[in-house]
């Protein structure tokens, strides 16, 4: 039976950039202030979440879905690596205009690959921020060809500014940015296929204009007009909140201690022959004594396997008596 498994997190360094998973998460940042992206879940090529705790500590998730899968996957194993991707960004700059092919499209590039579905749940955001997600009512394929062309994209693309707590569901050929401003978590189909639309009329480090992908990319925008925050809906266990339920993943938040306000309150999870993901935002939560792993604070991350079965995890508030965490679950 495998153990719920600890990650080590493996940060991206780039420009855009800052120290955000510092003071949002609560991390032990090495010195610099351009950490990017803190990548939780991936099982990608070269590209490998390694536990970081316990007897298998030093193994890769790859490795685990390879010759572990039915114990790591239940129900959903077997799968040629694991199927999604989950981390945080922390956006200092405005991130270009993107789209991500869907399933079909993919697998027609060379070499092929999954479509990307994504959603984005907003950790933090400095005042007046924006998220770009979706297209203006009325933009069509046509309005939006003309605009990529004359660098006007930006006019066209509906944005509003979210709060901490909004979930953003992303499909798959639906024109998004992420804004300066934002620390976001992001669950997605484990994908590497970008096509970047529109860079905002910046030139990059080198002096020069990013490369755009323009044709491809226009290929890929099969969805229209605006994309809004997620309505959260109840689920049959009080304390769980649903905010996204597609066919490539589901995405609940948890606040344990809401059924019963108290210095601590136990959530049970899994049991259902799948994996399960918890990313803890803020409190501390605790797996069960006998596997021997540390209390889980604001920005860590565990999974969960199918096979270690259901999960009583105690939870503690933090100084501001809340405790919530992220819950991601294969449908
Ligand atoms: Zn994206």
């Amino acid at each position: 039976m495998l153990p719920p498994l600890v990650l080590a997190p493996i940060y991206r360094r780039y420009l855009w950039g800052g120290r955000g998973f510092a003071q949002a998460l609560g991390r032990d940042l090495p010195p610099g202030d351009d950490y990017a992206e803190s990548w939780e879940l991936v099982d990608r090529g070269s590209d490998q979440s390694v536990v970081a705790h316990g007897p298998l500590a030093g193994t890769t998730l790859g490795s685990l879905v390879h010759d572990h899968g039915a114990e790591l996957l239940g129900r959903h194993a077997p799968q040629p690596a694991f199927p999604l991707l989950f981390k945080f960004l922390d956006a200092c700059h405005d991130l270009s205009v993107q789209v991500h092919p869907d399933d079909e499209r993919a697998a027609r590039l060379n070499p092929p690959d999954r479509g990307k579905t994504e959603a984005w749940y907003v950790v933090a955001a400095a005042p007046g921020s924006r998220i770009y997600a979706g297209l203006r009512a009325g933009v069509d394929h046509a309005a939006l060809a003309a605009a990529l062309a004359t660098g006007t994209c930006g006019d066209l693309l509906h944005s509003f500014t979210p709060r901490p707590g909004d979930c953003i569901f992303i499909p798959a050929g639906t024109v998004h940015a992420i804004g300066a401003g934002l620390l976001v978590a992001e669950i997605q189909q484990s994908s590497d296929v970008t096509f970047r639309l529109h860079d905002w009329n910046r030139v990059g480090a080198d002096g020069r204009p990013r490369p755009l992908h323009i044709a491809a990319g226009l290929e890929a925008v099969t969805r229209f007009g605006p994309v809004h925050p997620v309505e959260p809906r109840p689920t049959d266990d009080s304390v769980v909140t649903r905010l996204v339920d597609s066919p490539f993943f589901r995405l609940d938040r948890v606040t344990p201690l809401a059924a019963a306000p108290a210095q601590s309150a136990r959530w049970e999870v899994g049991g259902d022959d799948g994996c399960h993901f918890l990313a803890v935002l803020s409190g501390q939560v605790r797996c069960a004594d006998h596997w021997g792993l540390p209390p889980l604070a604001r920005g860590a991350c565990v999974l969960l396997p199918a096979s270690a079965g259901r999960q009583s995890i105690s939870a503690e508030p933090d100084a501001a008596g809340d405790v919530t965490l992220l819950h991601v679950s294969l449908p």
